[in-house]
């Protein structure tokens, strides 16, 4: 008889989120309409949404800096298996935008072109919710769209790959 040295075990886990002071600030400005973030006093990185301190320095990042809603597409994937939380139709890309003002790229939909359209370094804009739907949440910004401005160059981004 040999000895069981490990089994196998559906398991599931619910978390419920607590935002903490640092992303409570960002989601209240969601709801104005606003993409706030929070600056580091050493380093002077602009994180989005701000986690409260600067992982690089270990300090406490408490300068409130309000971003623009318009960004350059860094990184991107474009998904063509349904989404359990988004409700547009496969496929469609998600892209990381460094939003300008930003050095933290921003996780983000991108609509109003085609999937396959979308590259490193495409200009974007934030399309928010109608102003009756703005809440404290990520779901105010419905997506980002393509801005009619030249491509940022490679190395205006490259370091936020
Ligand atoms: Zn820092």
């Amino acid at each position: 008889m040999s000895a069981v040295t490990s089994i196998l075990t559906p398991i599931r886990l619910d978390y419920t989120y607590t935002a903490g002071r640092a992303t409570q600030r960002f989601l209240l400005g969601m709801a104005e309409g606003r993409i706030l973030g929070q600056r580091c006093p050493q380093c002077t990185k602009v994180y989005v949404p701000p986690r409260g301190a600067c992982p690089q320095c270990g300090v406490p990042t408490t300068d409130e800096v309000e971003v623009s809603g318009k960004g350059t597409v860094t990184t991107f994937c474009i998904v063509r298996i349904p989404s359990d939380v988004l409700s547009v139709p496969p496929p469609f890309t998600c892209a990381h935008v460094l939003l300008d003002g930003a050095d933290l790229p921003f996780f983000a939909l991108i609509q109003e072109c085609e999937f396959d359209a979308v590259r490193m370094g495409m200009r974007v804009e934030a399309v928010w919710a109608p102003p009756a739907e703005l809440a404290p949440t990520f779901e105010s910004i419905r997506y980002f769209r393509p801005l009619d401005e030249p491509d940022a160059a490679y190395e205006t981004y490259k370091e936020h790959l």
